[in-house]
């Protein structure tokens, strides 16, 4: 791979505060990103187009399964290495590493609750990406308050089944996944949080089908679309964890999640700082680069600071995770709120440095700005963020 690794790369001793591992492995998924993303992410956005042979050639350097355990098919890396990687993969373009990100989450929510025989069946094809996973949580009537989630399934016991019915909302990768991780009602209605149990739903299971492509502001190189499911049979051995402990299990999931998207933000925003430096030395008026203008670097230093403040805060929470530090939730929460605002909002000032330039698709500003728009809805909006934050208003637990 042959590419210049990103400016803070390039001082002695590497990104400081990394190993020379982890320095390594950012360098490298940042060479594949500009070589192979990056130089495509305008034309895939453009056309809708879903890179999947992309995502084989990712999980050819061990990015299928992340952080899934190497004796269970997974690369064995640290959420913090995952930070790493989807910050890197975002500066191609951050709707193929959120795309990546979700299908990790999947896969680790299989390695981590899932029995010895669903691991066998899924992780090697799900590490490979020639099947891909996808998370199935939200509902039509069940957003922010996923616990009020009313999909069902019911269990018979004469098959040693489960029958699923309900809709999912918002699915990212549905019709192109092939392994649905899906969240339903086990419990009576109205019975909350200890109702749900998770499954794994295998794409062409008879009675589940998908709603239409979402048209959307953002992320169009992945699909997004409803799940239906209708009396889809699943086999009980296809439960991850037992009954009444999805909702733990999906919360779990997103703990590493919020991670994830606050790492693919700042990877756009790290994208868009280095086209901003560049174009400001370029472009002259008044006689001079707009770079020599105060106020321009004014501008470029505090979107360089916000950046480092973010990215300072994503790793101590997936510090944390590494650690399973009882402030895990809490840190992870504070670090996707603020790297996801501030991403949006470093997108943004880099799209007013390129004055009209930055409202054309060509430079691929716009482009950041619309993907990085949604990263402070999914994974819970970013005010369920401060909702979390807020259960211990005085830090007590980080
Ligand atoms: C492109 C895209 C991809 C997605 N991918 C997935 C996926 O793969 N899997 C999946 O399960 N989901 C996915 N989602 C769903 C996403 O997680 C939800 O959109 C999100 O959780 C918010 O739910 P909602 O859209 O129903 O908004 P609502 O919950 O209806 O919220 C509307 C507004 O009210 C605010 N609000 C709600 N409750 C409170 C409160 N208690 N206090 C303060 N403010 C509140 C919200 O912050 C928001 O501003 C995706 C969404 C999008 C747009």
């Amino acid at each position: 791979m042959s590419s210049t690794p990103p400016p803070s790369s390039q001082q002695a001793g590497g990104r400081f505060g990394l190993t020379e591992e982890q320095d390594d492995i950012a360098r490298m998924v940042r060479a594949f990103a500009d070589d192979e993303i990056a130089p495509h992410a305008i034309d895939w956005d453009e056309r809708e187009h879903f890179p999947r042979e992309v995502l084989v050639q990712a999980a050819g350097l061990g990015l299928g399964a992340i952080y899934t355990r190497e004796e269970h098919g997974g690369s064995g890396m640290s959420r913090m290495d995952a930070a790493l990687i989807f910050e890197a993969l975002a500066t191609g373009c951050p709707t193929v590493s959120a795309h990546l990100s979700i299908h990790n989450m999947a896969t680790w929510m299989v390695d981590a609750f899932g029995s010895d025989e669903l691991r066998a069946r899924y992780i090697p094809r799900l590490a490979a990406m020639n099947l891909l996973g996808a998370y199935c949580l939200t509902e039509p009537g069940a957003g922010s308050d996923a616990s009020s989630l009313q999909a069902r399934a019911t269990y018979d016991a004469a098959a040693d089944e489960y029958v699923l019915s309900g809709v999912k909302q918002f699915i990212s990768g549905a019709g192109a996944a092939g392994m649905y991780v899906v969240m339903a009602r086990t419990g009576e209605p109205g019975s909350g949080p200890r109702g749900i149990t998770a499954f794994v739903v295998d794409d062409g299971t008879p009675g589940l089908s998908f709603g239409k492509h979402e048209r959307k502001m953002g992320w169009r190189a992945q699909p997004t679309a409803q799940l239906l499911l209708d009396d889809v049979r699943v086999p009980a051995a296809n439960r991850l964890g037992d009954e009444g402990t999805g909702f733990r299990i999906a919360m779990a999931g997103l703990d590493g999640g919020r991670i994830n998207i606050g790492a693919c933000s700042l990877g756009g925003a790290q994208s868009a700082l280095e086209k901003s430096v560049q174009y400001t030395r370029e472009r002259e008026q008044f006689g001079a680069p707009i770079a020599e203008l105060q106020s321009v670097q004014f501008t470029l230093a505090d979107m360089a600071t916000d950046l480092e403040a973010a990215r300072a805060l994503l790793w101590r929470a997936a510090a944390a995770l590494d650690a399973g530090h009882p402030s895990k939730t809490r840190l992870c929460a504070m670090a996707k709120r603020t790297a996801t605002d501030l991403g949006f909002d470093i997108a943004d000032r880099a799209l007013q440095l390129h004055g009209g330039y930055g409202y054309l698709t060509e430079y691929g500003i716009e482009k950041l700005v619309r993907d990085l728009r949604v990263h402070r809805i999914l994974e819970g909006t970013n005010e369920v963020m401060r909702l979390i934050v807020a259960r211990d208003p005085l830090g007590t637990g980080a």
